[in-house]
């Protein structure tokens, strides 16, 4: 059985902590896109840690970990984050890595530096990871694949030709010191015996696994809304976040994915630029932020304040519709209990109408929320582990969003750690 966990929101809404809970159950946990950019934060009893790379289940010895070829693949990012957890006391994780994988090299990363340098004030907020000129070198057929580190011909033709298209820009564009061929070789043979022990055709291992009637679990990044064509493009990632892209990015039949579990907050947060209708200001932002996730809503990766904002159901009830959800899990609710009211955005006003349809980008741009306010609970709700010992606003305000939603909330998450869950 396959089960995909995605974001609803623009990412951070807690998957690194339901997919760790539910890896307990699984046998195999693959990434099937993004890369190094985006962080999940997990508490465990080995202690608290910021993965970038590795999926979220590699605290458990008996689960298998996949980095699917949609990744956007760093190695030695990866390599580091094993050793990492390695010497702080977790077993040694089994990770297999895509040949079909495609790799992120030092200068991808160097041009989303140049890049956001050279647009300066107009710059998409990248995390400079190198995600999106990865990707774009990947679809404009000039990515290497894990496979072709294993030809070296290959690779010196691959690296002349990659040479002269980047020298250009760097000279005319960026006015950067220029990239010599043998250095990108010599790197990629760095890469290749680093990530060597790891590689394997992971879409046919999958395949056995799905027909043994293993349990799989796809672990997406960032959120719906980050998505590049259903997202608010141009603020989006490069590699699409949707649970179908789960089919494709870890190469396996669509029909497979059987459970959608989308990881939708409790009240909104978003990184970096980007429309954002219910977002808060000021001090009340300030409150929210301090209290907000596990130790206040800064990044994972970049350590970057996030914004954040009341629960907005337009676009959450887009974001579970466009991942196709079958169970919501609503996540970090017990922030919320310091609220004596907490209003909630139930609908855009663009152009004189109000809707609850979430609109393209140019017209999100002049969207006003409408809110509601729902009476707030005033006690701290960590601890408890059953749906109806939850005060009565608590629930009003879950079955509240549910209506609005359209889709079950079958999971709550009341704190950061593995049991901090109440099922529905
Ligand atoms: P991800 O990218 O979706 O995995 O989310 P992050 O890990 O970036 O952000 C979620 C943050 O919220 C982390 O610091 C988690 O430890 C924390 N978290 C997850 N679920 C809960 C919850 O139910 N309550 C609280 N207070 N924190 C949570």
């Amino acid at each position: 059985m396959v089960k995909a966990i995605v974001g609803a929101n623009w990412g951070d809404e807690g998957k690194g902590k339901i997919t760790d809970m539910m890896a307990k159950e699984a046998d195999i946990i693959v990434r099937f896109q993004g890369g190094a950019n985006a962080g999940h934060t997990i508490i465990n009893d080995y202690g608290k840690f910021a993965l970038h790379t590795l999926p979220s289940g590699v605290f458990y010895s008996h689960t298998t970990s996949i980095i699917g070829n949609g990744v956007a693949l760093n190695i030695p990012v990866l390599v580091e984050e094993i050793q990492s957890i390695v010497s702080r006391g977790v077993p040694k994780p089994k990770i297999l890595v895509s040949n079909r994988a495609q790799i992120v090299m030092s200068y991808h990363v160097l041009f989303d530096q140049y890049e956001e340098e050279r647009l300066g004030g107009k710059s998409f907020g990248s995390t400079k990871s190198g995600i999106a000129p990865f990707y774009s070198d990947k679809y404009a057929k000039i990515g290497f694949q894990v496979s072709e580190l294993f030809d070296e011909e290959t690779l010196k033709e691959k690296t002349e030709r990659i040479c002269e298209m980047k020298n250009v820009m760097l000279e005319h564009l960026y006015h950067k010191p220029l990239f010599k061929a043998e250095d990108l070789l010599k790197e990629l043979l760095e890469y290749r015996d680093m990530i060597a022990p790891h590689v394997c055709d992971t879409s046919a291992y999958l395949w056995k696994a799905i027909k043994e009637g293993k349990n799989i679990l796809l672990e997406g990044q960032l959120g719906s809304l980050k998505d590049p064509d259903h997202g608010i493009y141009p603020m989006v990632t490069s590699s699409s976040t949707l649970a179908a892209y789960g089919a494709i990015g870890a190469g396996i039949p669509p029909y497979e994915i059987s459970k959608i579990i989308t990881v939708c907050k409790a009240y909104s947060s978003a990184v970096g630029a980007g429309a954002f209708v219910s977002e808060i200001f000021d001090e009340e932002a300030d409150e929210l932020r301090r209290r907000g996730g596990d130790g206040g809503e800064f990044g994972a990766t970049t350590g970057r304040p996030r914004r954040v904002g009341w629960f907005d159901a337009v676009a959450s009830k887009y974001g579970c519709r466009m991942q196709g959800t079958t169970d919501v899990a609503f996540t970090v609710l017990d922030v919320l209990g310091y609220l004596d009211e907490i209003p909630v955005c139930v609908g855009y006003e663009i152009d004189g109408e109000l809707t609850t349809e979430f609109p393209p980008t140019v017209k999100l741009a002049q969207a006003k929320p409408a809110f509601e306010t729902l009476p707030g609970w005033k006690c701290d709700i960590r601890g408890i582990r059953k749906y109806e010992d939850l005060p009565e606003n608590c629930r009003k305000y879950i079955e509240f969003i549910e209506e609005k939603i359209g889709f079950p909330i079958t999971m709550v998450s009341n704190g950061p750690g593995r049991d901090d869950i109440i099922y529905r």
